[in-house]
């Protein structure tokens, strides 16, 4: 296997439009994650209505596999709680890092980046967009968290 296989029509095909790109004006949560490896930068902002992720946005730069995965993770993280969408990430990081397991339709598009698993220096540019997320979760004093209802 090539790295040229990574770039599967569906990895492409989000790198080239990505989904969800742009930024929330008035996010709950909101960090930025740099991958110095790659030269990758994500930003990530999320809204929170109800206890669900109402909308996810993400902006950057960097090479096809980071902005490919942010982008898959703002469409599978949209309307799901926090705890599923940590719960995802995770799956995610098992995946791509060649954990055993059975990666199913809860996956989506992410599944085209399983064969990161064959190129570990890789797997930071593919998790960057999951654990910006995931640090934008931890910091507690998101501009809006406060109005946030349960
Ligand atoms: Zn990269």
């Amino acid at each position: 296997m090539s790295l040229n296989d990574l770039f599967t029509e569906i990895i492409l095909d989000h790198y080239q439009h990505p989904h969800n790109h742009g930024l929330i004006p008035n996010p709950t949560y909101s960090s930025r994650g740099f991958n110095e490896s790659c030269g990758d930068d994500v930003q990530v902002s999320v809204l929170i209505k109800n206890g669900i992720i109402a909308d996810a946005r993400f902006s950057g730069a960097g090479c096809s596999i980071s902005q490919a995965s942010a982008s898959i993770m703002t469409d599978l993280v949209k309307g799901k709680s926090i705890e599923e969408a940590k719960k995802l990430a995770s799956r995610f990081y098992d995946m791509v890092k060649g954990t055993e397991g059975e990666y199913g339709e809860e996956m989506g598009d992410a599944i085209s980046l399983q064969g990161v698993a064959k190129f570990p220096v890789r797997v930071k540019c593919a998790t960057l967009g999951w654990h910006t997320l995931e640090e934008a979760f931890a910091k507690n004093d998101g501009p809006n968290s406060s109005e946030e209802t349960k």
